[in-house]
């Protein structure tokens, strides 16, 4: 087989939708494992839905997920740019090339101008409506000769050009998903390839670009399978060797509806935002539809290009389980370097107004530690102020357990021995933090579960929870004298 030759081709219509990395991501690990080439090629014909910045975006969001390529479009300090022997990649650049395919099918007899209006086309679709027909194009200007055509275009009348689908004849092609498709021509519309603008369509770029790109495999959202046939009929009218089809199941909700924007966060970019790690989204993005032929399921990006292959893809959509990707994700965070996860966790912190980003690179020791403390409890970073509060407000006792705890007979006696062994201390640092509870120990006699539980009561207000020499350094000195103030309090009003 030619060497292996695949495609992203989004559309830039704002940002990259979770369904679309995941077709990506399976180009990619496709690509990746044939020592194939995956290019990003943008499809952005449709001029009515351009968004500025779009591509831009959508590039940020395959590097920030790990997913790249080797050839087409990328960004270069802040500029777009393109590379490869098969350019220009954005097919709005390319438009003379569609052209010059065009003209050709029209000289063929495989293309013909269409000048009916919108009016007619639309009262066409309703009466075919009302009689229970398919809706699709009549054929009105099938008969059109080409020279009368043309002269009406010279004339200055609006025109688009139009496949010319034989009539009554089974297209049949392979996916390595659903197996072999069959459809009749009759099913299909007389597809428009040129539009009154002169862009081409989708399904007219599409070809001529994967053939002259040389792609191999075409691995795509499953809502483009019933395209598939009037590319397959364009293929046989240029006379070029078809590519290999991998239609992908669509990414459902849990009702099983198809992902929408509607229902929340659909953007790679949301799920940044709420603190996934690539890493983690990845994974999990990478079983929404296939699954590995051990049933693994926490795979590394190298692990999964050794173990993609399409005959794993389901044909049943993927159902996108968000307590799953919260599982895969936690994994993750309980991997990552803390250091790494602390610059990570900042921007969250900050937000949440518990410590300002621009006094953080004096305090890493002491932000590395935090988050070390709540990293296990983890399932995205959004999570971290929550999970960390506990630290930086007041003291707040929310377990009946912990009160009952505190209510111990030993408990004034310890209470004292900590303040007064704080107040012999400058300052706490983690040496002395680890070394604290023996001296208390050692002053009072308390041991075991009287001195550990009451201790965690009364500077976390809980009876669980993480090391608790790491919460002695975490609160330092004064707030923990203040807490044990307020545990005193506490007591009283109790
Ligand atoms: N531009 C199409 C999209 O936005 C690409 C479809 C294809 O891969 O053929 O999904």
């Amino acid at each position: 087989m030619s060497e292996v030759r695949v495609r992203f081709a989004p559309s830039p219509t704002g940002y990259l939708h979770i369904g679309g990395l995941r077709t990506a991501l399976y180009n990619y690990l496709f690509a990746r494992k044939e020592q194939g080439t995956f290019v990003l090629r943008i499809e952005d014909t449709d001029r009515t839905r351009f968004v500025e910045g779009a591509i831009e975006n959508l590039i940020q969001s395959l590097q920030w997920a790990g997913v790249d390529y080797d050839e087409g479009v990328f960004v270069e300090d802040g500029e777009i740019v393109q590379k490869g022997e098969y350019g220009p990649y954005i097919q709005s650049q390319r438009l003379d090339i569609y052209k010059k395919y065009v003209d050709q099918l029209i000289e063929q007899g495989d293309a013909y101008y269409c000048f009916c209006s919108k009016d007619r086309l639309d009262k066409v679709r309703e009466e075919q409506k009302i009689k229970g027909q398919i809706p699709k194009y009549d054929g009105l200007c099938r008969g059109i000769p080409i020279e009368e055509a043309k002269k009406r275009i010279e004339e200055g009348e609006e025109y688009v050009v139009r496949l010319k689908l034989p009539h009554n004849k089974d297209i049949t092609f392979h996916d390595a998903v659903r197996g072999n498709i069959t459809i009749n021509t009759d099913e299909i519309d007389d597809q428009v390839l040129m539009k009154s603008d002169g862009f081409p369509t989708y399904h007219m770029a599409v070809v001529v670009d994967d053939h002259l790109m040389k792609i191999t495999h075409i691995v795509r959202g499953e809502e483009w399978l019933s395209s598939t046939p009037k590319h397959i009929m364009l293929y046989e009218a240029f006379g070029w060797e078809k590519p290999e089809y991998v239609h992908l199941p669509a990414v459902l909700n849990q009702d099983r509806k198809k992902l929408s924007k509607r229902q929340g966060d659909v953007s790679v970019e949301d799920f940044k935002e709420r603190g996934y790690l690539p890493e983690g989204l990845i994974n999990y993005l990478a079983l929404v539809g296939w699954s590995s032929d051990d049933n693994e399921e926490i795979l590394s990006m190298d692990q999964l290009i050794e173990k993609f292959t399409f005959d794993r893809v389901s044909k049943a959509g993927g159902i996108f389980d968000k307590h799953k990707l919260d599982w895969v994700n936690a994994h993750y965070i309980k991997e990552y370097p803390t250091e790494r996860l602390t610059e990570l966790a900042i921007p969250y912190l900050d937000k949440a107004g518990l410590f300002p980003a621009s006094s953080a690179k004096g305090h890493m020791n002491w932000l590395n530690t935090l988050i070390e403390t709540v990293k296990d409890s983890l399932s995205r970073l959004e999570e971290v102020p929550d999970k960390t509060a506990f630290i930086f407000g007041d003291l707040e006792i929310t377990e009946d357990e912990a009160l009952e705890v505190l209510k111990g007979e030993q408990v004034p006696e310890l209470l004292d021995a900590l303040e007064e062994e704080l107040n012999s201390v400058e300052s706490i640092d983690m040496e002395y933090a680890k070394g604290l509870m023996k001296k208390i120990q050692k002053k009072t006699g308390i041991k075991g579960k009287n001195l550990y539980m009451p201790t965690r009561a009364a500077i976390s207000g809980n009876i669980h929870g993480p090391e608790l020499q790491n919460i002695i350094y975490l609160l330092g000195k004064k707030k923990m004298l203040k807490r044990i103030e307020r545990v005193r309090e506490i007591l009283k009003e109790a």
